[in-house]
């Protein structure tokens, strides 16, 4: 009889994957991110901790942990993961968990993952609904389970369930949506890229204290743009 592999360690060799998609290739392109402007040690050991190679194509598998953007299919991209450590940790800004948080552009799931990791509870959403069940699944093959998803329009927010301690936008609008600062809660941060679909965009980083919305401009980055409307 041929022995047989249960399906926990099939799900344990997936996970940990082979040659490019071992977990010695992740951690050197950790190493490579704690070298750039992204060294916050909490977000670093989460991103050790997420497979990338899972989230991608089986094709661009052995690319998982370059440190680039990758096509997701639909036209999208999953970011690059120097930009998801970076606005992981102008999310987090100095602390080591968060409360709730809503993230729009859900696209892959790999920045969901990130953000289970280090936060109570996640509320994602992305505009085309397509992308919602295979991000869903990876996210419950990984037992990640405080996160919930929608197909809804992210200019909105997610009303219901505001106001949110943090709020990540992984698509970027022409200019800040005015939906989204109202849904902060005090303390609570917004990071998103803003610029023009086809031009330089800046990441840009908004702090609500009270009344007050505190803006800080950082670097130049590239992603897809926020677009109105869903798609199911
Ligand atoms: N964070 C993702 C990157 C996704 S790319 C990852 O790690 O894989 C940006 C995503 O934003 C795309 O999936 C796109 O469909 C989605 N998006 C664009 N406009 C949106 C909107 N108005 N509301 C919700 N999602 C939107």
């Amino acid at each position: 009889m041929m022995p047989t592999v249960d399906s926990a360690t099939k799900r344990r060799r997936r996970l940990d994957g082979i040659g490019m998609t071992s977990r010695r290739t992740r951690e050197r392109l950790i190493a490579r991110l704690r070298e750039k402007d992204a060294a916050d040690e909490t977000v670093l050991a989460v991103m050790a901790e997420v497979p990338r190679h899972l989230f991608v194509d089986e094709a661009l598998a052995s690319h998982a942990y370059d440190d680039t953007a990758l096509p997701a299919g639909h036209d999208q991209t999953i970011s690059q993961p120097f930009v998801v450590a970076l606005m992981t940790q102008l999310l987090l800004n100095g602390r080591r968990r968060l409360g709730r948080v809503l993230e729009v552009g859900t696209g892959t799931g790999y920045q969901t993952a990130i953000l289970a990791h280090c936060c109570d509870k996640v509320f994602s959403v992305e505009r085309i609904g397509a992308l919602l069940r295979p991000a869903q699944e990876r996210l419950s093959e990984l037992r990640l389970r405080n996160v919930r998803f929608a197909n809804r329009d992210g200019f909105d927010g997610w009303p219901a369930h505001a106001p949110y301690d943090g709020i990540l936008v992984t698509a970027a609008p022409p200019a800040v949506p005015p939906g989204l600062t109202a849904q902060l809660a005090d303390g609570g941060r917004l990071v998103l890229p803003v610029g023009p679909a086809d031009g330089v965009q800046r990441l840009c980083v908004h702090t609500r204290t009270g009344g007050r919305i505190g803006k800080e401009w950082r670097g130049d980055v590239a992603f897809v743009p926020l677009r109105k409307g869903i798609t199911r």
